[in-house]
């Protein structure tokens, strides 16, 4: 038996609660874990409180990150005792998430645990970081450098945007944050931004254009905040774009794109492809200083991580937050 947090979805209501399971309720996969840290992500949010349809199947166990150790496996790469991690593939959506003291995956959704970090500063990272670390790579695939000028970061407390913060001022950018809790400025310096602003200034429907200031711009929030966004780039600059903390709506006019040659680059991390999550870890590893995890995130036992899902949802949490699932 094992500790886990179970979604279930029946006459009763929808409800998630930390529940003894057995191996035998295990989803099929060719690599059994033990999961020593999981995380919560907006996703996860979402996820534990129903408030988005991202549990497709029920009951769920949560996560859709997992650091652990192979307990057992007939893959190939993958042998008892490597340790491992995974993010998203629809784990914690469609298949059972790392929110439990053992998973059984697929091998070919998991990566080796990259050296430079512990389990739990890997955890601290997650899924908001890999994909913040995804963001920055999409800047520079289309040829953003450090010395272009401004770069905007919004959701700037969360966390994909603590991370990619912290990444693009170790990689020499000047960073803006924008952020609702500008009482925060102090830690958002602290991981590298140059400026803080206010979120208010991107929140309301604006015009097609707007004065050029951004060389480039990694948006979690989505909206009005996109559009601003997108309508303030400078002439060929590059925006990416990974979230919808503030809606999935994009009231934008294609005034960036064809006056400006301004690109919107998309961002997922669910389904992206092995390659590039290997890159990016590799990244992560060379371009984040290990010391500002332990001032963007904390660490709470696997009970806790259920009440805090709504606070994450309404933007009450700072940075990331990492789950001990044996605690
Ligand atoms: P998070 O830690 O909750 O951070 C989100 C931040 O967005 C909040 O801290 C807040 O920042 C800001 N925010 C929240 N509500 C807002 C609103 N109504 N208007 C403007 N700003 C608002 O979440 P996260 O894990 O960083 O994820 C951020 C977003 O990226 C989510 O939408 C998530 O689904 C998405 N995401 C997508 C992928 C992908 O694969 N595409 C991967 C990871 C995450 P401030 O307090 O600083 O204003």
């Amino acid at each position: 038996m094992f500790k886990g947090v179970l979604i279930e979805k029946d006459d009763a209501g929808y409800r998630a609660s930390v529940k003894s399971l057995d191996e035998a309720q295990l989803p099929e996969g060719n690599v059994t874990v033990r999961v020593s840290h999981s995380t919560l992500n907006y996703k996860d949010g979402l996820a534990i409180t129903g408030k988005g349809p991202v549990v497709r199947k029920f009951p769920m166990v949560p996560g859709i990150d997992l650091v652990g150790v192979v307990e057992d496996s007939t893959h190939p790469e993958y042998k008892a005792g490597d340790a491992v991690v995974l993010n998203g593939w629809g784990v914690g959506e469609v298949h059972w998430g790392g929110l439990a003291q053992k998973a059984r995956l697929n091998g070919d959704w998991l990566v080796p645990l990259p050296a430079a970090f512990t389990p739990q500063q890997a955890m601290a990272i997650g899924t908001a970081g890999y994909t913040a670390m995804l963001c920055v790579l999409a800047l520079e695939r289309h040829g953003v450098q450090p010395g272009d000028g401004e770069i905007l970061v919004t959701g700037a407390a969360g966390g994909v945007g603590s991370v990619a913060i912290a990444v693009l001022a170790k990689l020499g950018y000047t960073v803006v944050a924008a952020t609702g809790r500008t009482q925060d400025a102090d830690y958002l310096k602290a991981l590298g931004a140059a400026e803080v602003v206010d979120r208010a200034l991107f929140s309301s429907p604006g015009k097609p254009l707007g004065k050029e200031r951004w060389a480039g711009a990694v948006d979690v929030v989505g909206s009005h905040v996109l559009a601003n966004v997108c309508a303030t780039t400078k002439y060929r600059g590059v925006v990416a774009a990974c979230g919808l903390a503030a809606g999935m709506d994009l009231p934008a006019t294609v005034a960036p794109f064809i006056l400006r040659g301004v690109t919107l680059a998309g961002v997922d991390s669910v389904m992206c492809p092995r390659a590039d999550r290997l890159l990016a870890w590799q990244r992560l590893a060379s371009d984040l200083d290990p010391a500002k995890l332990g001032q963007i995130s904390r660490e709470v036992g696997l009970a806790e991580a259920i009440p805090l899902a709504d606070s994450l949802l309404r933007g009450e949490v700072r940075g990331r937050i990492v789950v001990d699932v044996n605690r």
